[in-house]
């Protein structure tokens, strides 16, 4: 860092050396994508923790640093997620690599981990199955919470699975990827454990049109005219890939949980209950296999 003088204030090429300090340089962002995304980006971009940004607001950005910062606070105000433009996103305690090919981890999907881990934490040597595995997230974080689990994941998206296997590499841990689309390729496969966060927006939903998830993959989102498509697809195939006495956990929609109850009651699971996430919204359904006697 240079000693030349701090430059402050909402314009920080007013100064003369186009190049601001961090105080300069966070207001100036600020006022274009708030406060807490200034912030992120600002972060990712000096490789800092956040208290540098408080203890030396007055430390001068390089040129290239400033130059990448501005570009990433243009494209974040144009709408594109955070997460995309920092290439990570923390789920269940850790930093999992993203890709506009893979949907960003949500808080809410860490009530799927809970439950699972609820079901099968005291069984040893667990299998476990992540259909639509995405960025890995879920069966990533089973692999290493559940004691010596056999996780495999699936996903129909070759580009989402390299950013699964990277982050399983990044984050030492063991799981078997499998490109297919949902059981296709499992064919006389069964598992103690199935889990799911498939896409599950209606196609028409107007969500799909407004913020984030205009960049996320629609295929990891939408999924027929009432969103219910691959949740039925699921629910379908999943007595004929489940051990007896096994577990069927799928996150879903905020106003899905009845018909997903419906599904699994067809199917004839047991046990079928819905969770709420911490917005006190029922966004997990499961139900018991308790095998064909
Ligand atoms: N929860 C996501 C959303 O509404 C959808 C995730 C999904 O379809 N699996 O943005």
């Amino acid at each position: 860092m240079s000693d030349a003088p701090a430059v402050t204030g909402t314009d920080p090429d007013s100064a003369g050396s186009g190049v601001p300090d961090i105080a300069g340089a966070l207001a100036w962002a600020r006022a274009q994508i708030g406060v807490m995304d200034a912030r992120v980006l600002l972060r990712h971009v000096l490789q800092c923790p956040a208290a540098r940004l408080v203890s030396h607001p007055e430390a001068r950005l390089d040129d290239a640093d400033w130059q990448a910062y501005h570009a990433l606070v243009e494209r974040r105000a144009a709408g594109e997620p955070v997460a995309y433009l920092v290439g990570e996103r923390e789920f269940f305690g850790r930093s999992f690599l993203v890709t506009p090919a893979v949907l960003i981890p949500r808080p809410e999907t860490e009530l799927l981990i809970e439950l699972a881990l609820a079901h099968f934490g005291s069984r040893p040597r667990p299998r476990v199955l992540d259909m639509g595995t995405g960025s890995g997230a879920i069966a990533i974080t089973l692999a290493l919470e559940l004691d010596q689990a056999d996780v495999t994941a699936v996903d129909a998206s070759r580009e989402a699975l390299w950013v699964a296997m990277a982050n399983a590499a990044r984050l030492g841990a063991s799981v078997s990827f499998v490109q297919g689309n949902w059981f296709e390729e499992l064919d006389g496969e069964r598992f103690q454990l199935i889990v799911s966060n498939p896409p599950y927006v209606a196609a028409e939903d107007p969500h799909l049109t407004e913020g984030d998830v205009r960049f996320e993959p629609r295929t990891a989102l939408a999924a027929g005219a009432d969103g219910l498509d691959d949740i039925k697809t699921i629910v379908a195939a999943a007595p004929h890939h489940l051990e007896d006495d096994g577990w069927l956990l799928l996150e879903h929609g905020y106003d899905q949980a009845a018909a997903v109850r419906g599904l699994l009651t067809d199917a004839g699971f047991s046990a079928i209950t819905s969770w709420a996430d911490l917005a006190g919204i029922e966004r997990v359904t499961g139900g018991h296999w308790p095998g064909r006697h």
